[in-house]
């Protein structure tokens, strides 16, 4: 006879597909999202429970090690994200969790103990309160009478042991939350018509509802997000704010602390030490941080009263994960939205084809922006032929001059150019041989400060080549242009003005970025010139031109999401141009001025090129009419690839769609071959559906355990 017995599920922090079961301790009842730490191979694991199961009595279990949380460590809306979003990813639960805990949770430390938010004197504090306190004590409890509440973050170090001292003694007290009561700044601006629209439609929403927020760069939105707080914040609720990237964070919490500074607000990204993230992970969690600003991963964070989201740039493909679990942080935000029953806003000026989508079939509820809200007109677009022109370090002669004459007028120059480094190739000028990394099937970058020729996909690196590799010459070149030579061209050009490269090579760590923008803030003529990095959300007042160095660029990938990504990028550039009161222009360079989309985006609308894209996608079956997933391996040798993913197309279920294998966009990348199935199915739900049964095939077929494999539900980024 088969008797069973109970045991612990639980989801182990390590990449594997599969619920391990433990004997449960005794007289204890785990509940899921309990920290435990078990016995895993030859060492120990942190895991997660999940549940309780029946098992045979005749399977040995393992025993828990140790419960490290007498309570879940996150909220039940929260577990239920990181099941879905492991489910709908098909990523391992365990390591779903591991993403999602901040570092020092995932490797088992305790969480850290509560501390207060402020403190006052307490009501037993009177006058002739019987002893007599110290100076040093005289002093705070002055202090603490004259302000009533003093957050715990403005007392000084000083004065820690004092006030710990008249606690004791009962002189003061601790207050957990920062009163409800108090109210945030009003907003300096008076809100337009639309700002007002859109704010007041914010505050009738009840419960979950998604929006999706269009509005011209530099129309308020930020300030329509910040007055939709406004009640909820007034009512003790919490809001979330995510930004694609860290370099966005420090504005968005100046604009959030100078109007809602008393109710407090934080920042969470990766830039800051897993101890400090610990910390405002807790302060969240405890309800004292009530506005959280942070990128990805603060999808995650707990906020008991969260009441409201925003996905702010969201149409920006940094929200997806290219690792590991491949979750897009705007997705699951919209699920969270769900779970907690709560609104949510995406935000953006050129947003992505998948929200339009979303709009037009009735998802999301709209609304716009369509002026600046600043009264500042959009700046003008110009496209500017290159063909036959004499180019200086890929400068024409028509973009030079409008630098020149911006400069003149004491404004700025705001150059972009996706490329870092000095020259994408380096070439032999008598053969045509291009110097390319030895591990990837991609070109080699020069970086001439550095003298490296370096491969922006693996890391490689190499010296300048003395001789040709395949004819001997000596006559090496560089070919094309990045941010380095056109810092370089432009110092020569204009060697009186101030010049800032920003890019990842030129500026490391957050607070140079942070510095450099604060010196860009000032209002003098000066040239910037930059990558990606430059585009997004910033505000600089000064700057009048902007200059698309190599449009093209976005017109030549296989990617089919290029197009897209063209045309917001372009029109984010150009959104920094004349954000103040004066007036700004772009100057588009390229080799195909005849281009459909490159006329329509000299009309610097974004919805006619939009939809027009999206109409294509339809007609080509592509996302977001349809749904799309990428299984893609790679192995030393390409037969072994190929082999594998034939035999994974072969066992697909019927209602998935499966083509390929195909060569990846890289065949080749630090030493791996690549190649990829597209699999595809009329929505997402029949996606999800079918998606599961055959993976679990795919991963009995012989190689699933020596080829690198992977998932990708909605890719957004092929490489
Ligand atoms: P976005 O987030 O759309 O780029 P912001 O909220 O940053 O726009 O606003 C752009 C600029 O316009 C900021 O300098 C902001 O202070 C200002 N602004 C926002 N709303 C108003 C308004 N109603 N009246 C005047 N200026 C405003
Ligand atoms: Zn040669
Ligand atoms: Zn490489």
């Amino acid at each position: 006879m088969h008797t069973e017995t109970n045991c612990i599920q639980v989801a182990v922090m390590a990449p594997l597909r599969r619920i391990f079961s433990y004997a449960p301790p005794p007289d204890t009842i785990l509940q899921p999202g309990v920290r435990v730490r078990v016995p895993f191979g030859r060492g120990q694991r942190i895991g997660i429970v999940i549940g309780s199961a029946r098992c045979p009595a005749d399977i040995e279990l393992k025993t828990i090690e140790r419960i490290l949380d007498t309570q879940p460590i996150l909220p039940i809306a929260l577990q239920q994200l990181i099941h879905f979003g492991a489910a709908y990813y098909h990523h391992p639960l365990g390591d779903a969790w591991a993403t999602a805990l901040p570092a020092l949770l995932r490797q088992g430390r305790p969480l850290p103990k509560p501390t207060p938010w402020g403190y006052r004197l307490s009501a037993s504090v009177t006058p002739t309160s019987p002893r007599r306190p110290g100076k040093r004590q005289q002093a705070l409890l002055n202090h603490i009478a004259k302000i009533g509440i003093v957050p715990a973050s403005d007392i000084p170090a000083l004065l820690r042991h004092t006030l710990r001292q008249a606690i004791q003694r009962d002189w003061i007290e601790a207050v957990a939350h920062s009163a409800t009561t108090q109210q945030g700044l009003p907003s300096s601006h008076h809100l337009n018509t639309e700002q007002e629209n859109a704010v007041a439609q914010l505050h009738a929403a009840r419960g979950f509802r998604a929006w999706l927020l269009e509005g011209v760069t530099g129309s308020g939105k930020t300030e329509v997000y910040l007055e939709a707080f406004r009640p909820h914040l007034e009512s003790g609720g919490q809001a979330l704010i995510l930004v694609p990237e860290i370099g966005l964070t420090p504005q968005l919490v100046e604009r959030c602390q100078a109007r809602f500074g008393t109710y407090g607000v934080a920042a969470l990204h990766s830039a800051q030490s897993d101890g400090e993230r610990l910390r405002i992970w807790a302060s969240a969690a405890e309800g004292r941080v009530r506005i959280i600003v942070g990128t990805r991963s603060a999808l995650f964070i707990p906020l008991p009263r969260l009441a409201m989201i925003i996905v702010d740039e969201e149409h920006d493909p940094s929200f997806k994960q290219q690792s590991g679990w491949h979750y897009s942080a705007r997705d699951l935000a919209i699920q969270r939205a769900r779970l907690e029953n709560v609104p949510i806003v995406l935000g953006s000026a050129t947003p992505s084809l998948e929200s339009l989508y979303n709009v037009q079939s009735g998802r999301f509820h709209y609304l716009t922006l369509r002026q600046r809200a600043t009264g500042a007109a959009m700046p003008e677009m110009t496209i500017v032929p290159l063909q036959r022109q004499n180019l200086l370090g890929g400068l024409s002669p028509t973009l030079l001059t409008a630098c020149r004459e911006t400069l003149e007028a004491g404004h700025q120059v705001l150059l972009f150019l996706n490329r870092r480094g000095y020259a994408p190739a380096v070439l032999c000028h008598d053969c045509g041989h291009v110097m390319a990394c030895p591990r990837c099937s991609a070109s080699m970058t020069w970086h001439h400060r550095q003298g490296r020729l370096r491969c922006h996909h693996c890391g490689h690196e190499s010296r300048w080549p003395r001789t040709c590799p395949t004819c001997g010459s000596n006559t090496l070149i560089t070919a094309g242009q990045g941010t380095e030579q056109l810092e370089e061209v432009l110092r020569q050009h204009f060697p009186q003005t101030p010049l800032w490269r920003i890019d990842r090579d030129a500026l490391h760590g957050r607070d140079a970025f942070a510095a450099a923008i604060t010196e860009i803030r000032q209002d003098r003529a000066a040239l910037l010139v930059g990558t990606q990095m430059l585009a997004k959300g910033h505000h600089f007042p000064a700057v009048t031109l902007v200059g698309i160095v190599n449009t093209d660029q976005g017109l030549f990938s296989a990617d089919f999401r290029a197009p897209e990504r063209l045309l917001q990028t372009v029109l984010q550039v150009a959104g920094r141009a004349g954000r103040a009161d004066k007036a700004g222009r772009v100057l588009l360079q390229t080799h195909l001025p005849d281009h459909p989309l490159l006329q329509s985006l000299a009309l610097g609308d974004y919805r006619a090129p939009a939809q027009a894209l999206l109409e294509e996608r339809r007609a080509a079956g592509l996302p977001p009419v349809s749904a799309l997933a990428l299984l893609r391996a790679e192995a030393h040798q390409r037969p072994r690839i190929e082999k594998f993913l034939s035999a994974a197309r072969d066992c697909a279920p019927p209602g998935l769609s499966v083509s390929g294998p195909i060569p990846s966009l890289m065949e080749r990348r630090a030493g791996f071959e690549r190649a990829e199935l597209w699999i595809q199915a009329p929505n997402r739900a029949q996606m999800q559906k079918q998606l599961g049964t055959w993976l679990a095939a795919v991963g009995k077929l012989p190689g699933a355990k020596s080829i690198r494999w992977t998932l990708d539900v909605d890719p957004l980024l092929l490489s």
